[in-house]
């Protein structure tokens, strides 16, 4: 087993300015998330947006520097890494963006796009690096000879596959792929997420995969994180999260997803919008729309724990994950200890 990312704690607080007079407000976007992704294994964070998932994919990415918490990658502090170190971090772990048209520049042959990385990072001679691009447009499924065209000759499958194959270029540890296939047509998205998958399995590589799509996520997965204004919800083995989730958001959204719910489907349909970050419940974060939500939440923060083989973030995780979620309509709040 081989350990590619190690986060702990990771926060992530802006300041948000509100004229003159009055202090700065603190948005908290993450705040404390845990993870290890392994060579060869996909760590999958889903959630509404404006849940923190793209902030965490950012901090992972080296593009922001978390607020607190450690960043292990490649086996190093990514956060506290000076000069040259840092470099090494930046080739290990590169982005796949959600939007295939606006990731490619439109001046640019496919050539340049692939090779530019090379040319800054390496020693490799223009004919190498020419040699490497061909072979991986071969390697995601294009031919070699498409390396000469433009990017707007190509559909928006081929270019995810030309951004993929662009990522690649430096040999990374790990890709974080931030919604890559939701601007896809739904076939051409399976073929996608297949070529991720043997990607992986033959470079061994880490996935950090941002979606709001559980189908997807079903799809690619090993582990899975979901997140709620900035917070673990639940997390652990897909499995495991897809069959008997413990949690009430994790069974929101799977019952609000066709087709991925296990034996576990009691629909809860979540109330009102998601609230201000600026501004979240007291107690529990999910309690303004939990229809299970009592007294104790609003009061209690619940943390994290470990249940069974995930960790769960609700007062009644065991409950729930033992009996099943009650009907809400059956839920008078007495029949949950409060
Ligand atoms: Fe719902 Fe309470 Fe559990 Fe939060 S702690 S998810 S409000 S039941």
């Amino acid at each position: 087993m081989t350990v590619v990312v190690q986060a702990r704690d990771l926060r992530q607080v802006y300041k948000i300015r509100r004229g003159f007079f009055k202090p700065p407000a603190q948005l908290q976007a993450v705040g404390g998330v845990s993870f290890t992704i392994e060579a060869g294994k996909t760590l999958a964070v889903v959630g509404e947006s404006g849940c923190g998932k793209s902030t965490l994919a950012r901090m992972v990415a080296l593009i922001e520097k978390p607020t607190d918490g450690t960043l292990m990658l490649d086996g190093s502090d990514a956060v506290n890494t000076p000069g040259d170190d840092k470099r090494r971090l930046r080739q290990a772990v590169q982005l796949v963006f959600q939007n295939p048209y606006g990731s490619l520049n439109p001046r640019k042959k496919i050539s340049a796009v692939l090779e530019d990385p090379l040319a800054i990072n390496t020693s490799m001679s223009k004919a190498e690096r020419g040699e490497r691009s061909r072979a991986m447009l071969a390697q995601v499924g294009l031919r070699p000879e498409y390396a000469n065209r433009y990017p707007h000759m190509f559909s928006g499958g081929q270019r995810q596959r030309i951004a993929i194959a662009r990522a690649l270029m430096l040999n990374p540890k790990l890709l974080v792929a931030d919604e890559p296939v939701s601007a896809l047509d739904v076939s051409i998205q399976a073929q996608v997420l297949n070529l991720l998958a043997d990607l992986q399995d033959e470079f061994k590589l880490a996935y950090l995969f941002i979606s709001h799509d559980l189908a997807v996520v079903r799809h690619i997965a090993h582990e899975v994180l979901v997140m709620y204004l900035g917070h673990v919800m639940e997390q652990g083995p897909k499995e495991d999260i897809f069959a008997r989730p413990a949690h009430p958001y994790t069974q929101a959204l799977l019952a609000s997803t066709p087709g991925v719910a296990g034996r576990n489907v009691q629909r809860i349909v979540l109330k009102g919008e998601l609230p201000s970050p600026l501004d979240p419940p007291s107690g529990c974060v999910f309690s303004s729309r939990c229809p299970y939500a009592v007294e104790r939440c609003r009061a209690e923060r619940p943390l994290p724990r470990p249940i069974e083989n995930r960790i769960a973030a609700c007062h009644f995780a065991d409950q729930f994950l033992e009996s099943g979620f009650p009907a809400v309509a059956s839920v008078d709040n007495a029949s949950l200890p409060g």
